[in-house]
C-alpha cells in the first residue's frame, strides 16, 4: 500500500514536471517575483494577475530540477482563483509542513504531494522557492495597493 502510494505521488510530480500546468508569461501580469535556488540551480519565475483582491490568473516560466517544476506547476493549479489573503495562507502552510511543521493540508489539493520532501532536507528549497516566490509577489501587490 504505502509503495503504490509513492507511486502514486511519483507519477503526479512527473506528470506536472512533463508538463507543466500554466506555464507561460503572463502579459496581464499585476505581479511577478524571480526566484533562484543556488543550492539547486533552480530558477522560478511567477506572474499574478490580481483583480480585486483574487488571483484571476497564474502563470510561471522556469527551469531546473523536477521537484522545483512540479512543485510550480502543482501551486498554479491551487491558487489559481483563491483571494491573496487564502494565498498567503496555503504558502504558509505548505512551508510549515514541507519542513517537518505542523499545519492543516486543507485546500492544498494534490501540491500536499511535495511537502513530504521534508524527508530529503536538501530537496525542500526545490519545493518550497515556488511558495515564496508567490508570497513575495503578493506582499508586493498588497504594498502596491496600500
Ligand atoms: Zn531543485
Amino acid at each position: 500500500m504505502l509503495h503504490d502510494l509513492r507511486e502514486l505521488y511519483q507519477a503526479v510530480i512527473l506528470d506536472h514536471a512533463a508538463h507543466p500546468r500554466n506555464q507561460g508569461k503572463l502579459a496581464t501580469a499585476t505581479s511577478d517575483q524571480l526566484v533562484h535556488n543556488p543550492s539547486c540551480g533552480d530558477t522560478i519565475h511567477l506572474y499574478l494577475q490580481v483583480i480585486q483582491g483574487r488571483i484571476a490568473a497564474i502563470e510561471f516560466t522556469g527551469s531546473g530540477c523536477t521537484i522545483s517544476q512540479a512543485s510550480a506547476s502543482l501551486l498554479t493549479t491551487v491558487i489559481k482563483g483563491k483571494t491573496m489573503q487564502e494565498a498567503l495562507t496555503l504558502a504558509d502552510h505548505f512551508s510549515a509542513l514541507a519542513m517537518g511543521q505542523a499545519a492543516p493540508k486543507a485546500g492544498l489539493g494534490d501540491a500536499v504531494i511535495l511537502t513530504q520532501v521534508m524527508q530529503f532536507p536538501t530537496r525542500i528549497k526545490c519545493a518550497t522557492i515556488s511558495w515564496w516566490a508567490l508570497k513575495q509577489a503578493i506582499l508586493t501587490e498588497q504594498e502596491e495597493e496600500a
